[in-house]
């Protein structure tokens, strides 16, 4: 198809914290930027900015073949995009959405003429255009429209590709994201059992920074068990083991007046593979419980 918007050129439907961030760092690049925003009021400031502001969806699709959605949910984007012609356009949803509705959405803009690329993005508003805050952007799908745009991409935080299947930014962004809950859980019973006790918060906060970053190595190590399958060569803490010191925790819970309701899931997962076969497991790394998740 021949594209007749200038190079540099791009559309963004989306003002919202994020979307505003982003459109700002691109102006500031010298990108030539159409905005649409449902309500129309947050474009102002970026007019003044010099951003076009469009009137509808449509006329803002039109202006660019870059079109970047970051709208708050999948739901929007069919609403906002509704009746609205894709042919040619190269489409980069940044909106948050699971690894099936960025597969779907995927083949949504396929059946009207589009190239697309989902994204996860891997930061805060605070965090676009300020690249020594380290964020970045997950990116999956056509590979053709991520080296086309690459550089207009790399603009507001890292580009980093996850592979043509337009389901796995989304996954990548998930797992990243699921598993700094659980980070988030065990910090937050730890602080609530010194809670009332003469230790301040203060004090736990650099000793526990430097425990959980000793625990780290846990990512790459289960990495490699999972990928070998071997559970139990070079374990030095047990399965066995770890099962009985679930009980300390526990208790010192119970003395402490804490729920342990952010960290029994976890105990209660060791407990139940060590159970299944004892013999078996009691020797294994923790990561052998990994494999009771899968549905
Ligand atoms: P906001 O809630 O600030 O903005 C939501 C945007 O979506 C607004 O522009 C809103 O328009 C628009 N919108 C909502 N529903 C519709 C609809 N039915 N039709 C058209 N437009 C609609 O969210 P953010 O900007 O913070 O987030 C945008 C996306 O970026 C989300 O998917 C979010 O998960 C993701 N993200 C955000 C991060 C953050 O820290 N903020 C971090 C990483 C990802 P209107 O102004 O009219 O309400």
């Amino acid at each position: 198809m021949t594209d007749n918007t200038p190079r540099n050129s791009l559309t963004l439907l989306g003002l919202g914290d994020m979307g505003t961030a982003l459109a700002r760092t691109w102006l500031a690049a010298g990108h030539r930027i159409t905005v649409w925003n449902r309500t129309a009021a947050k474009a102002e400031a970026l007019a003044a900015e010099g951003a076009d502001v469009a009137t509808s969806p449509a006329e803002a699709v039109a202006a660019s073949r870059l079109v970047v959605l970051c709208l708050l949910d999948d739901a929007s984007i069919g609403s906002a995009l509704q009746g609205v012609d894709l042919t040619g356009k190269d489409l980069v949803n940044l909106t948050t959405g699971t690894p099936a509705e960025g597969r779907a959405r995927a083949a949504w803009a396929e059946e009207r003429g589009a190239r697309f690329v989902d994204g996860g993005i891997m930061a805060t508003p605070t965090m676009i255009g300020v690249p020594e805050a380290g964020g970045y952007v997950f990116y999956s799908g056509s590979r053709a429209l991520f080296d086309t745009h690459r550089a207009a991409l790399e603009v507001p935080a890292g580009a980093r590709f996850v592979g043509e299947d337009p389901g796995h930014a989304a996954l990548h962004d998930v797992a990243l994201l699921s598993a700094m809950y659980g980070l988030f859980a065990g910090i937050s019973h730890a602080y609530a059992l010194i809670d009332g006790e003469d230790i301040a918060p203060k004090d736990l906060a650099p000793l526990l920074s430097e425990w959980l970053g000793a625990m780290g190595f846990f990512v790459g190590s289960t990495a490699e068990r999972l990928t070998s399958r071997d559970f139990t060569t070079g374990v030095v803490s047990s399965l066995a083991m770890q099962v009985a010191a679930t009980g300390t925790l526990l208790r010192t819970a119970e003395e402490q007046r804490v729920s342990p309701e952010l960290i029994s899931p976890y105990l209660e997962l060791m407990r139940r593979r060590l159970t299944a076969d004892p013999a078996a497991h009691g020797g294994e790394d923790t990561a052998g419980a990994i494999t009771l998740l899968k549905r």
